[in-house]
């Protein structure tokens, strides 16, 4: 797994956190157009190793969400927050939904993609801003 909602990290997933960090995201795209998620090394969908860094599309669509009020101890300064799941483009993504009243959610409502730290860990996290 590389996008972890919990803040696990690692080398190649802090790249693409960096990319989308400075307006620069991108996913993998394969000879065949399936896209990914970084980082990856052969398409999950085909097993093609060509895999060409393609822009994200400015605005995703939210998916899915789920509203944790009562975190594992490592996210208990961050409750209630929004974990969100949001295609941009041929990708899904996960990543927690900011600045959005739970209530007001819906599906297919637009986010924009951007990083947030944890309240209670300070790592960086993969986020949503509704546009
Ligand atoms: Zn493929």
């Amino acid at each position: 797994m590389s996008a972890d909602p919990t803040g696990a990290r690692d080398e190649g997933f802090d790249d693409f956190v960096d990319a989308v960090a400075e307006g620069e995201g991108y996913y993998l795209e394969c000879d065949s157009g399936h896209g990914s998620v970084p980082p990856r090394r052969v398409c999950p969908d085909c097993g093609g190793s060509d895999l060409t860094e393609t822009p994200l599309p400015d605005a995703g669509e939210l998916r899915t969400y789920t509203v944790t009020h009562v975190a594992t101890p490592s996210f208990s300064e961050d409750t209630p927050y929004v974990t969100a799941i949001a295609s941009f483009g041929p990708v899904r993504i996960t990543g927690q939904l900011r600045e959005a009243d739970p209530e007001e959610l819906e599906r297919g409502m637009p986010v924009e993609l951007t990083t947030a730290r944890s309240a209670t860990t300070d790592r960086r996290l993969l986020a949503f801003d509704p546009r």
